[in-house]
């Protein structure tokens, strides 16, 4: 993406981390805008929450910010945090057109937004911002989508991306929704981190100290976790 200024749209905390370490990792200015961290009223712990081992929602997205901050501070990186409630705080009045209203107000005019694929993903939040990036790119943003881990590997790596030899259903699941953005495998750009860099990684993953261990629970079987090492962005065409 050369020397222009990046900004990795994620939309919970650790997203960005997970899917972008090597633009995080990378030379030049790259920030991340945090789409879904708002605080939800105070009163029972929502589902994830609860499956994460939290007994207040309140206190949980406090934890998440304060661990967001460790794990972007390794690769020196910062984030904008926009408040949105996440999915499972059953936001009201939450829609695509605000999302995108509020990455327009943090991202720089000529920066290159790089923002979810969401692929195989369950439930709207991944699938929201998603389309919040369509959006910016009508008004004339650059875009760049991710293979956003671990959802995008619900159905294992697909075998395009790192010779897996039982990829066959992944690659249908994600030919499917990468049909709906325009790109396909062949324009798809993979990243192999090195040794030192998946190191690193996996120290910044770590540091979601709440989180690691439902995402085990839920993704822990698939090759590579949770420093998955092969990272796949696809830049999308102009509308
Ligand atoms: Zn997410």
């Amino acid at each position: 993406m050369g020397a222009r200024s990046v900004t990795i749209v994620s939309p919970h905390l650790d997203d960005a981390v997970l899917s972008c370490w090597h633009l995080l990792a990378g030379p030049g200015t790259v920030e991340v805008a945090n789409v879904f961290t708002g605080s939800p009223q105070p009163g029972p712990p929502a589902w994830w929450d609860v499956f994460t081992g939290a007994t207040d929602s309140v206190t949980r997205m406090q934890e998440r910010l304060d661990e967001d901050r460790t794990a972007l501070s390794i690769a020196g990186r910062r984030a904008h945090n926009l408040g949105f409630l996440d999915e499972q705080y059953e936001p009201e009045n939450r829609s695509v057109e605000a999302i995108a209203e509020r990455l327009a107000e943090v991202i720089p005019r000529d920066a290159v937004v790089v923002a979810p694929a969401a692929i195989t993903v369950l439930g709207e939040d991944h699938r929201d911002v998603s389309d919040a990036a369509l959006m910016l790119r009508a008004s004339g943003h650059e875009v760049h989508v991710y293979a956003d881990y671990p959802h995008a590997l619900r159905q294992g790596w697909p075998s395009w991306v790192n010779g897996s030899a039982d990829g066959a259903t992944a690659d249908i699941l994600w030919a499917d929704r990468l049909a709906e953005l325009g790109v396909d495998r062949t324009s798809a750009e993979v990243a192999e981190l090195d040794e030192r860099e998946r190191g690193r990684k996996l120290q910044a993953v770590s540091a979601y100290r709440t989180q690691i261990d439902g995402l085990a629970a839920a993704f822990g079987h698939v090759a590579g976790f949770p420093a998955f090492p092969h990272e796949v962005t696809w830049r999308l065409a102009r509308p």
